[in-house]
């Protein structure tokens, strides 16, 4: 009881002090009681705080200490057991980190502080406190978060640098090695069993795994998903659209959030948890998409969506270039009105079907075209007519061919066809259905049949005295047959023979 004075209050009754002075205090001051045999526990004293925060009643706990026990998170536990044996035994402070539930039914952070005396009869007195620590773990739980965040950030970034430098020096034809080391990095780095390339087709309706890199152990899924047609997976054609009209990455967390449907079933047989796909542009135009597979279930750093559109970005400059360099390379090795391979294409095959001829004494033959008389198309149809002519035999040609055959124009309307390991009777039969199928073939230019025949010249290695050192002795003998073929009227061949009509 207090006792008033003129001084002040001065208190006599050091039970009602220490209550008083305990609920000013925002946490909850307790002794602790254990016996010597740890069968019984209770508090000497808590202070009524214990009610407010954590429901439960101090006239209870002063009997039993259980139901506190009974509000500790069941993953604290044995942590909670752990440190009063360290400090029963060690007689030391006792300090220990704990979720509690609290009276509004969640469970929050606790600290716990108290000191320990041995009694006479065994038993162990702890006098202390503990007070709501939430706010520290919650601002803690923020700090890491962003610790790890940064980490990750900076750990991006420097892979993206060493992508970066790795595209910078590609070299001319090493797309595909670079694009599978840039998956496998990808794949490593997200620590994913799969990353994979799609390219679509113009229309979107069909796509192609182009490049895949698996981890170890993981099976390929390249060969099964080549030229897919997109139309039978509705909840995928809508990501598509996300990626092509809103630029935007897909991310897929768990396969079960997926609608049920195809796409769904695809992905679990494949066993593929997680997954994200990123798209990729060339020439502003969306062209297909990178991504990973997880086995496992995974979450993405949403966040990062922007440093995986640079990853992407890298992708798309080189597939830009690589597109560029086939295209310039096409072009220097194609005939623009034909499409068929020009000069500065066929003169190495030349040499390669003539080295693999003297190596190995494959045969190797040369077949010499001419189309007949075509000033004469040129000057009564036009120029534009006799274009039409010279596409129209070089598909002859292409039909009349197989794809191990050398089809080539070789300048104005003269045409090569070089056959290796081909035989001679094999090439005669060739070189007789062109010319059979120009002559029955119906030129139809601006409604008139166009008369249209060709000449043939063949050559054989094996008839030339010695193995040359170039091609040109067989091309200049096959050119000598074409030129005994004109004058023999046309519209036939010349080969080792003689002239032939078919
Ligand atoms: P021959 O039967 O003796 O071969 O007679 P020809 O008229 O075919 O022979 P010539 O070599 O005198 O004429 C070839 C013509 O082919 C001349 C040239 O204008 C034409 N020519 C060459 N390249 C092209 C082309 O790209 N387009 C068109 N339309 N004509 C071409
Ligand atoms: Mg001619
Ligand atoms: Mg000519």
């Amino acid at each position: 009881m207090a006792e008033q004075s003129g001084q002040g209050p001065s208190y006599t009754d050091s039970d009602y002090l220490f209550r008083k002075l305990a609920l000013g205090i925002p946490g909850v001051l307790f002794t602790y009681w254990l016996s010597a045999d740890r069968e019984s526990h209770r508090y000497l004293f808590v202070s009524d705080q214990v009610y407010s925060i954590l429901g439960l009643d101090p006239a209870v706990l002063r009997r039993n200490a259980d139901t506190v026990f009974s509000a500790v998170h069941p993953e604290d536990v044995e942590g909670v057991n752990a440190s009063i044996e360290a400090s029963l035994e060690a007689l030391s402070l006792w300090r220990c980190q704990a979720r509690l539930r609290v009276n509004a039914g969640h469970y929050e952070w606790f600290e716990a502080h108290a000191a320990p005396e041995r009694q006479m009869d065994g038993s162990t007195v702890w006098y202390g406190q503990f007070h709501n620590i939430q706010h520290y773990k919650a601002l803690e739980h923020t700090l890491r978060e962003r610790e790890a965040e940064s980490a990750f950030q900076a750990d991006f970034q420097k892979l993206i640098a060493r992508l970066s430098a790795q595209f910078i020096n590609l070299g001319f034809g090493t797309i595909d090695q670079c694009i599978f080391e840039l998956l496998k990095t990808i794949g490593v780095f997200f620590e994913v069993d799969r990353a994979y390339l799609y390219e679509f087709s113009p229309d979107y309706r069909v796509m192609d795994n182009t490049h895949e890199w698996c981890s170890p152990g993981v099976p390929s899924l390249i060969d099964s998903q080549r030229n897919l047609p997109t139309d039978d997976f509705g909840w995928w054609h809508g990501k598509i659209n996300e990626m092509v009209n809103g630029n935007r990455v897909v991310f897929v967390e768990g396969i079960e959030q997926l609608p049920v449907g195809p796409e769904r079933t695809m992905l679990e047989q494949q066993g593929v948890c997680s997954m994200f796909c990123v798209p990729v542009r060339v020439r502003g135009l969306v062209i297909g998409f990178f991504g990973v597979d997880s086995l496992r279930k995974r979450a993405w750093r949403q966040d990062q969506a922007d440093l995986l559109m640079i990853v992407s970005g890298l992708l798309s400059g080189a597939l830009e270039r690589h597109r560029l360099e086939s295209e310039l390379l096409n072009q220097s090795i194609r005939d623009p009105l034909t499409t068929l391979h020009n000069r500065r294409y066929l003169m190495p095959r030349l040499n390669e079907m003539l080295g693999r001829s003297s190596r190995h004494g494959e045969h190797f033959t040369l077949a010499m075209f001419d189309l007949d008389r075509f000033k004469n198309i040129n000057d009564s149809n036009g120029h534009l007519g006799g274009d039409f002519c010279l596409r129209k035999f070089a598909d002859i040609l292409l039909e009349q061919t197989r794809e191990t055959d050398v089809v080539a124009r070789f300048g104005g309307e003269e045409f090569v066809v070089a056959f290796s390991g081909v035989s001679q009777a094999d090439v005669r039969d060739t070189v007789s259905r062109i010319i059979h199928a120009v002559r029955s073939h119906d030129f139809v230019f601006e409604n008139s049949v166009l008369p249209l025949t060709v000449s043939a010249g063949i050559a054989a290695i094996g008839e030339l005295d010695t193995v040359p050192a170039s091609p040109d002795p067989l091309i200049r003998l096959a050119d000598e047959r074409l030129y005994r073929a004109k004058q023999a009227g046309r519209d036939c061949l010349v080969d080792a023979s003689g002239v032939s009509r078919i």
